[in-house]
């Protein structure tokens, strides 16, 4: 049986710009935002590109059930292609975490949606999200303008609404549409003729993560704690630290399910279970092969050169993240 636990919780409109670790608040115009079916009423949309953040859908036959938003131009985009291709509008919107590059833009849908999400997702907007907590060295619960880097950095002024020269949670939180339904487990939405599963899974990447599985099409969504074809950027930042055990106890949950396509949350590029699997044997192999050059004496210059991980040497972003993980799980076997 399927155990459902759901409570709902306040609901408040908000509505702004925000900040990213990945480059999405500066990405590609409209003209590339993409709408395109996975498989049967399942859709995959999104930035278009190779690091273009991604979400899904399923159009059922009383309205869409939509995962991440992403941000609002594109939702805007997305809510004016639903009406002219299907004549629908989305009634759900599932977060797959509460990282603002996802999870912004959902205000947009706030006219005939209800958003979900885990439970501990509700906690976590009330603070600096987790991708951007590294930035906070002073640990004061705010990002200084001298603490700010990258995107943060760049649309820093723009976040900043008070002008008070810091950015604090509300603020850098203040394009995500609160949840007004949270779960602990597992919880099962259907609409009209369709049928979504939330499963959370252990803590890696985020504390709050969500899975969809879509039953009827056989399709997985799952966002940052797993990639196909594609290095993660480092265990430190994007990966935020959780040891590779953590993120074999999340992945678990996707191999868990008996699915044959999985959508992940950055790129077109979608997969199947041997795709997850390689993910994971990267994982254990960038740890394997780190801990073997600390244990001969290597430096990390040295381990930088050692671990080439050859045979991963076609995936998206080998050229420019595989030095930043292996970098990553140096630090992290030795620190
Ligand atoms: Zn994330």
């Amino acid at each position: 049986m399927f155990f459902v636990m759901a409570a709902l919780v306040g609901c408040n409109s908000q509505n702004a710009e925000t900040t990213s670790t990945e480059p999405a608040a500066d990405g590609p115009p409209a003209a590339q935002f993409v709408l395109e079916n996975v498989s049967g009423n399942v859709y995959r949309a999104g930035l278009g590109g190779g690091g273009g953040h991604t979400t899904v859908l399923l159009v059922t036959s009383e309205g869409v059930i939509l995962a991440d938003p992403i941000r609002a131009d594109f939702a805007e985009w997305l809510k004016a292609e639903l009406r002219e291709r299907f004549g629908t509008e989305v009634k759900y919107v599932i977060y797959s975490h509460h990282h603002p590059d996802h999870a912004s833009g959902g205000a947009v849908f706030a006219d005939s949606a209800i958003f979900v999400g885990h439970e501990n997702m509700s906690v976590n907007l009330a603070n600096i999200p987790s991708n951007s907590a590294p930035m906070d060295t002073d640990g004061n619960g705010v990002i200084e303008k001298s603490e700010a880097a990258g995107g943060t950095l760049n649309s820093f002024d723009q976040v900043d609404t008070n002008q008070n020269g810091v950015l604090e949670a509300a603020e850098i939180n203040a394009s995500i549409r609160p949840l007004n339904l949270t779960y602990q487990d597992q919880l099962l939405i259907t609409l009209g003729d369709g049928e979504v599963e939330v499963r959370h899974s252990p803590p890696a990447h985020s504390d709050d993560m969500s899975v969809l599985y879509f039953p009827e099409d056989k399709v997985v969504f799952a966002v940052d704690f797993l990639q196909i074809n594609r290095l993660p950027g480092g265990l430190t930042g994007f990966l935020s630290g959780y040891p590779v055990s953590s993120y074999e106890a999340a992945i678990e949950t996707v191999t868990a399910l008996d699915f044959e396509i999985i959508v992940q949350g950055h790129s077109e590029l979608v997969g199947s279970k041997a795709d997850v699997e390689a993910f994971s044997a990267l994982l254990r192999t960038t740890e394997t092969e780190v801990a073997k050059a600390i244990a001969a004496g290597q430096s990390l210059d040295q381990t930088l050169e050692a671990v080439m991980l050859p045979d991963y040497a076609d995936w998206l972003l080998y050229n420019t993240r595989r030095e930043a993980l292996v970098a990553d799980m140096y630090r992290f076997q030795t620190e």
